[in-house]
């Protein structure tokens, strides 16, 4: 199976991709978190990308570009994946559909997570992650059973630098100018599912996986 999940920031993509890829037995790519190990391990690409990120724009195209290539030459690709963050333009969703070509794969389905505004700054503003393994947790909605470590490896917990208030507004003002580009160019294709992500994660969880059948 090889799903893309759109949707803005904090609609739940990384929490809703981590169990799925696990319920199906397929990769997890989130551009987020490869952006984010590279910007750590301070790599040529962390340090191009992390003014942007923190400014919480678009990291330019090219970059991105390359950055999937190098990511879908990997094997565990071809047992599936689900693409959490990427595309988030036509341009590259274009790009994918080039590193698709050679492969002789295509994505199965688009899931469109939608949420409301509020529902979004209030998800982000609590938003935990985990500094070694990236889980999500979040302060109130999500609380890890320890405060301030993660459940799953102990690692510490800590707020990603563009989960601030002024900075989510700017990604969900970057996001709503291509968003509806994405949708047009997905349904053109019969590959676009909408879901309503405000509720229970489980909830949109069943929802999710009923679509993969
Ligand atoms: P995205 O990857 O779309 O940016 P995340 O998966 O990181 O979003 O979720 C954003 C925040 O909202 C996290 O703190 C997560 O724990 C919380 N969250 C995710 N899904 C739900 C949900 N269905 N209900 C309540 N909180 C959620
Ligand atoms: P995310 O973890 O998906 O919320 O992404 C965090 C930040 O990483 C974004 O605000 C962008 O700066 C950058 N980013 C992630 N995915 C992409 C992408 N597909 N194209 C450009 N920038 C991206």
């Amino acid at each position: 199976m090889r799903i893309v999940l759109l949707g803005p920031p904090g609609a739940g993509k990384g929490t809703q991709a981590k169990v799925l890829a696990q319920e199906l037995g397929v990769a997890h790519i989130s551009t987020g978190d490869i952006l984010r190990q590279n910007v750590k391990d301070a790599t040529a690409l962390g340090q191009e990308a992390k003014d942007f990120m923190d400014r919480g724009l678009l990291v330019p195209d090219g970059l991105m570009s390359k950055m999937l290539q190098d990511r879908f030459a990997q094997d565990d690709i071809k047992k599936g994946f689900i693409l959490d963050g990427y595309p988030r333009n036509i341009a590259q969703a274009k790009t994918l559909e080039e590193i698709f070509k050679p492969k002789g794969i295509d994505i199965d389905i688009v899931v469109y997570l939608d949420s409301s505004d509020s529902v979004i700054i209030q998800r982000l503003s609590g938003r935990l992650v985990c500094s070694k393994c990236s889980a999500n947790y979040h302060v109130t909605n999500m609380p890890p059973s320890k405060q301030g470590f993660c459940d799953k490896c102990g690692a510490a917990l800590y707020q990603r630098t563009d989960d601030k208030v002024e900075t989510i507004k700017k990604r969900l003002d970057v996001y709503k100018n291509e968003v509806a580009d994405l949708i047009k160019y997905y349904s053109g294709q019969n590959k676009l599912h909408r879901l309503s992500a405000d509720g229970p994660a489980q909830e949109v969880l069943k929802e999710i996986v009923a679509l993969t059948k």
